[in-house]
């Protein structure tokens, strides 16, 4: 048990600085070179996703290694006369001034080496192969042969005078004063035309002979632009204008159906993966939705640091932070060890849970590549494990039945609460950090309000450190994965639960039926928004990384911010909103009043998807589709609004992103720079 949990750990460790979804790993690519980002915002190509902004400034940039540092060094060193490695790896020697010692017909002694230094140094100061051979030229005076030659195979086509500061002087001694060599000479008389001008250098001014035409480009950038895409609700504020690609796919898929649909449909050859690869990077601001906690925050800024910064005492002290980070991490599991430990001794009493999302199941789950480029219907899956039995309990439900907000969550957790026996006094959970699901005011008082109304006197929740959650769902998670691969026959979400049902006798799954998401109206009723705590301070929810609920603390809690049971908690202001004379709490007014009062509507658009793939999908299930109720409209892409459900919808959301609000107001003061707590894994479609 104890080594799988290691297993986990070290994958996600080494997944911190590299890309989980991207499958290949081509050394050549630079991710998020700075230089490149700086480029990309030249790029004038208009991108799907600027639909409100003019520009878009693709955040995502990766770059080849070669990069122009080393040509333009390469370039700088040849023009200042400077040794140099040449790209074939030819080593270029130093130019200098070569001493010419001679006599001839000409006045080359007239020139002294003072002179000759000087000239020297102005032509490599010029800096720029133009100029260069432009000095050279007027130096240099081009006519026809005087006498030409009858016996030779080859006819010289002129001869040249050439003149230094007013002084002829021969071939020789112009090489060797400027160091160049005959070669040069002779592209410099050729250049030179005529009328006196001398034409420019059209090295490196050529379209490349191999470039892709603007049709082929074109067509790259059609497919892109055909898989829908995603925004995110919470992650706006950071991360601008990015959307959101489904999570099971990466660019290397993105090229193999893009070259299908070369061959298929357009009738063209395809371009190669990295072209395909450099538009995606360069023309969108495009990533593939993954969730939460797959990335820490805090790793990658501390590991850049220390990679990258050129300062050696920030480098020292991330690396101090990292391993403060690193031994804060360990010590979860440390205390999940041992809370598990104390849940086995204590099998009457205690129950340790860890819970979290499954990532989206896409409804059908179809063999045909056409899924990727349609909508489908999400199936939500959560998983609540009992650490010291192994059992999972699976909760899952629709779109259409239900989101995934901390409502939902907190319904499922009273619907396995209610199934535990009533000698079980404490409830010990696990989750990860996500502000929209877990760690936010409804879910704090569903726990104020279950300690007083069941048979549990002490409910805890832990939380793991953003982005390295070691979950015993996961190990679920990926066994439904694994089973997802061979899995033929996934049409309509109740085959999902099929699914996960025939993977593990220890998987037990619950289908939520509408009803069974419930209202929390009652509890906000009764409980206020908890905010401060018993000094009035206000609560940093970001910080916080374990609640205690107790029967005793009556509508309060206590809340650490460290793991470690050492230091004490502190307590929370209390959240009464009872009426005076306290009536009877019971349990059953939470029960009796459901979230929703009908079928949740899907996206027109995404209705409209799921019916073209009806020929896939045997006529059985074909009604489920069609009769499945969605929007009339397909709706405004600029109007940022949510589906308009029912009212109690509308009234669920305000309240969530009221949650989601605080949770960020509280937290924009501080420097860390886990956003983890404000990222959603609710990302709407547009
Ligand atoms: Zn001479
Ligand atoms: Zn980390």
């Amino acid at each position: 048990m104890d080594e799988n949990e290691e297993n986990i750990s070290d994958s996600e460790d080494t997944a911190t600085d590299t890309d989980p979804y991207e499958t290949d790993e081509d050394s050549e690519y630079l991710p998020n070179s700075p230089n490149r980002i700086v480029e990309a915002g030249t790029d004038d190509t208009e991108s799907e996703t600027s639909n409100n902004e003019e520009h878009v400034t693709p955040r995502k940039a990766r770059k080849r290694k070669r990069n122009e540092n080393q040509k333009q060094k390469r370039k700088r060193a040849r023009l200042t006369g400077q040794q140099y490695v040449a790209l074939n790896g030819k080593e270029i020697r130093k130019r200098e001034l070569k001493p010419y010692n001679h006599r001839c017909r000409y006045g080359c002694d007239k020139i002294e080496e003072e002179r000759r230094k000087l000239l020297f140094e102005k032509f490599y100061s010029l800096q720029s192969y133009d100029l260069q051979t432009q000095y050279l030229a007027s130096c240099i005076t081009k006519s026809a042969p005087k006498r030409p030659n009858r016996n030779a195979v080859s006819q010289k086509q002129f001869t040249t005078i050439i003149t230094l500061m007013g002084t002829r002087v021969c071939k020789k001694f112009f090489l060797k004063t400027f160091d160049i060599t005959n070669r040069r000479f002779g592209i410099v008389c050729q250049k030179k035309n005529a009328d006196g001008f001398t034409d420019t250098d059209k090295r490196g001014h050529h379209a490349p002979k191999n470039k892709i035409d603007a049709v082929t480009r074109n067509n790259v950038i059609t497919h892109i632009k055909m898989f829908p895409r995603y925004k995110s609700h919470y992650s706006q504020s950071q991360n601008g204008n990015t959307s959101y690609l489904p999570e099971d796919l990466c660019i290397r898929k993105m090229y193999s159906l893009y070259k299908i649909w070369c061959n298929e449909t357009k009738n063209i050859p395809p371009v190669k993966e990295s072209y395909y690869r450099s538009v995606f990077c360069n023309e969108f601001n495009l990533k593939f939705h993954k969730p939460h906690s797959d990335t820490c925050h805090t790793c990658d800024r501390l590991n850049n640091l220390i990679n990258n910064s050129p300062d050696e005492n920030i480098k020292t002290q991330s690396k101090a932070e990292l391993e403060l980070h690193q031994r804060k991490v360990e010590s979860v599991k440390n205390v999940k060890k041992l809370d598990k430990e104390y849940g086995r001794q204590n099998p009457d009493k205690v129950r340790v849970i860890c819970f979290d999302l499954q990532k989206t199941l896409p409804t059908p789950f179809l063999s045909t590549n056409k899924v990727f480029y349609l909508r489908q219907l999400w199936t939500y899956n959560l998983c609540i494990h009992d650490l010291v039995t192994g059992i999972s309990s699976m909760y899952i439900w629709d779109e259409t039945i239900g989101q995934r907000g901390s409502q939902e969550i907190g319904s499922c957790l009273i619907k396995y609460i209610m199934t535990l026996p009533p000698n079980i006094e404490e409830l010990i959970c696990y989750s990860d950090q996500c502000g929209g699901q877990n760690k936010n005011k409804n879910i704090t008082k569903l726990f104020m309000f279950l300690v007083q109304t069941t048979s549990l006197k002490i409910i805890h929740h832990k939380f793991f450190e953003s982005g390295h959650s070691y979950m015993e769902c996961d190990r679920s998670f990926a066994r439904i994965e694994k089973a997802k691969k061979k899995a033929l026959n996934i049409f309509i979400p109740k085959n999902w639960s099929e699914l996960i049902r025939n993977t593990s006798n220890k998987f037990q799954v619950i289908d939520m039926k509408q009803e069974d998401f419930l209202s929390f109206d009652y509890l906000n009723s009764i409980i206020t928004d908890p905010k401060k705590d018993m000094e009035k301070k206000p609560l940093k929810w970001r910080q916080i990384v374990w609640f205690t609920y107790r029967n005793e603390d009556f509508f309060c809690f206590l809340f650490n911010q460290t793991r470690n049971p050492i230091f004490p908690s502190i307590h929370s202001q209390k959240c009464s909103a009872l009426p005076v004379g306290r009536p009877k709490l019971s349990i059953k007014k939470l029960l009796e009043k459901s979230l929703y009062s009908t079928t949740l509507k899907i996206k027109k658009a995404k209705w409209e998807n799921l019916i073209q793939l009806l020929p896939y999908i045997p006529p059985i299930y074909h009604d489920f589709y069609q009769k499945m109720p969605h929007e009339a409209k397909v709706s405004n892409k600029k109007t940022k609004g949510k589906p308009s459900g029912s009212k109690k919808n509308e009234t669920q959301n305000k309240a969530e992103k009221e949650t989601q609000n605080e949770t960020e107001e509280e937290t924009q003061n501080e420097t860390d720079q886990e956003d983890d707590v404000v990222l959603s894994d609710d990302y709407e479609e547009y």
